[in-house]
């Protein structure tokens, strides 16, 4: 069974949170056979999403299960300011991510020049080891696209997988959830979040998945999802996960 996860409705606010506008998204969805999908917006627009907007959707279409996560900025030693901000809020699931290395939003084209300061290796050590620190933060449900520092296509020598097993392994410990983030594949570094060899080790330490396109408009909405699944089930997979209200459930992959 297909889901997708990491649907931002609001884009960078290119859309309004509006009945009508989410309703481009779950239709989408659905013409994509996509029986269960979650609107993840960026945790920054929080005071633009319209919370009532969610009973509204599930009436208008009773054959989608319509969840209402949140793609969460990562900041250490803010956990607590974090929280405080999302208080009082039912979430079904929360999506860690780290985007930020310090003051350096190293996913923005515009400030791709940052990579030229790094070595590579060094980068993806620190960059991982902030995986690790949001997945032992107990804060999160879901790793947001866990390999993201590739996105522009800057690959260290040697195996990933050596720079990335502490924190798949944290991931583990964590009991976090991994997605499958199908953006990758349309971004320069054109690999799937995780790269496939990642997710053979992450299948080998039980660590569960679930799909995602990372939308950022109707047309995204699915993309990929069935390419991505027929991968997982390569590497093993039987299984993905959903959550209700911060709660994990199993349905078959
Ligand atoms: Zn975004
Ligand atoms: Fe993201
Ligand atoms: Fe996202």
């Amino acid at each position: 069974m297909l889901v997708d996860y990491h649907i931002h409705g609001m884009g960078h606010l290119d859309f309004p949170h509006t009945l009508e506008s989410l309703a481009q998204f779950l239709s989408a969805a659905r013409a994509r056979g996509i029986k269960e999908v979650g609107f993840a917006e960026h945790d920054h627009y929080l005071p633009h999403i319209n919370f009532e907007n969610f009973a509204l959707l599930r009436e208008r279409f009773p054959d989608m299960v319509i969840r209402c996560g949140l793609e969460v900025e990562y900041l250490p030693g803010r956990e607590k300011e974090t929280e405080e901000r999302l208080r009082g809020i039912e979430f079904d699931y929360l999506i860690g991510s780290v985007h930020y290395i310090g003051e350096w939003l190293f996913d923005h084209p515009d400030y791709i020049a940052g990579f030229e300061e790094w070595d590579l290796r060094e980068l993806y050590r620190v960059y991982f080891g902030l995986v690790a620190e949001m997945a032992q933060s107990g804060s999160f449900d879901i790793v947001g696209h866990f390999d993201l520092i590739k996105i522009f296509g800057h690959r260290p020598p040697g195996p990933v997988l050596e720079l990335a097993r502490a924190a798949l392994e944290a991931v583990k410990e964590g009991g976090m959830v991994l997605e499958v983030n199908t953006a990758g594949w349309h971004r320069p570094a054109q690999e799937l979040y995780p790269a496939p060899e990642l997710l053979k080790e992450a299948f080998r330490l039980g660590i569960p998945v679930t799909l995602s396109s990372d939308a950022h408009s109707p047309e995204q909405v699915g993309r990929d999802l069935e390419r991505a699944r027929e991968l997982l089930l390569n590497i093993g997979y039987r299984q993905i996960a959903a959550f209700s209200r911060r709660e994990r459930i199993f349905m078959p992959l």
